[in-house]
């Protein structure tokens, strides 16, 4: 019967598939182009921002996002919250025995932050190269703090500081759900297929 013959699969014996399975092992690996290869490496990475009260209350929080979407990093998480000094003693647990702590809580809390989760090759980097110094007047104009603050406390932003924070703080103002991985149509007009 033609058709039977045709659909019927050749018989292999384990050895031969043994082979045939050792051979792919080696060659897989060799055969994925460059740009693959990097994908596995997960060059984007993910850092947090707040816009402080300083931000929110001054009416800021427009054009500093719009300073990260002209650079081109990807939101992929933004939500308005209350900060409470449970979370405020973790996120600032490196402060919490110098003398400012106390006015560091109150302005903190004084309005609502928004906080965001936003993706970039470098991303974390990036964005602390455009937050600028901590202190708003040693900071380089150009840079966030450095365009809207006079101030070592009403800095208007924060910025994670390494990958293993922002690991740590994204996880800590954000569930699991809240952040949504996407991919913008025009990421080959952002970066070349090698970066992403
Ligand atoms: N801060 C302050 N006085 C200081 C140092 C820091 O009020 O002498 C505040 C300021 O708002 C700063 C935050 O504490 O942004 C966290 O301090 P950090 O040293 O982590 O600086 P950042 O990472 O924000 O640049
Ligand atoms: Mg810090």
């Amino acid at each position: 019967n033609y058709n039977r013959a045709q659909t019927q699969k050749p018989d292999i014996s384990p050895f031969e598939f043994r082979n045939i399975l050792a051979i792919r092992m080696i060659w897989l690996p060799l055969s994925i182009r460059k740009g693959q290869m990097l994908k596995y490496l997960k060059i984007m990475e993910k850092t947090l921002v707040i816009f402080k009260p300083s931000a929110v209350e001054r009416g800021l929080v427009g054009r500093i996002l719009a300073r990260f979407e002209n650079k081109g990093l990807i939101i992929e998480g933004i939500k308005m919250m209350q900060l409470t000094e449970e979370i405020l003693r973790e996120h600032y647990a490196h402060l919490v025995d110098r003398p400012f702590f106390p006015s560091l809580l109150r302005s903190m809390t004084a309005t609502p932050v928004i906080v965001l989760c936003l993706k970039g090759n470098d991303a974390i980097n990036v964005v602390r190269m455009m937050t600028g110094a901590t202190n708003g007047r040693k900071a380089q104009p150009g840079t966030i703090r450095g365009d809207f603050s006079v101030s070592g406390q009403e800095n208007v932003v924060h910025a994670s500081s390494s990958p293993e924070d922002a690991e740590v703080e994204i996880a800590r103002f954000f569930r699991p759900e809240e952040i949504i991985e996407w991919t913008p149509a025009g990421i080959g007009f952002i970066y070349e297929p090698d970066e992403r």
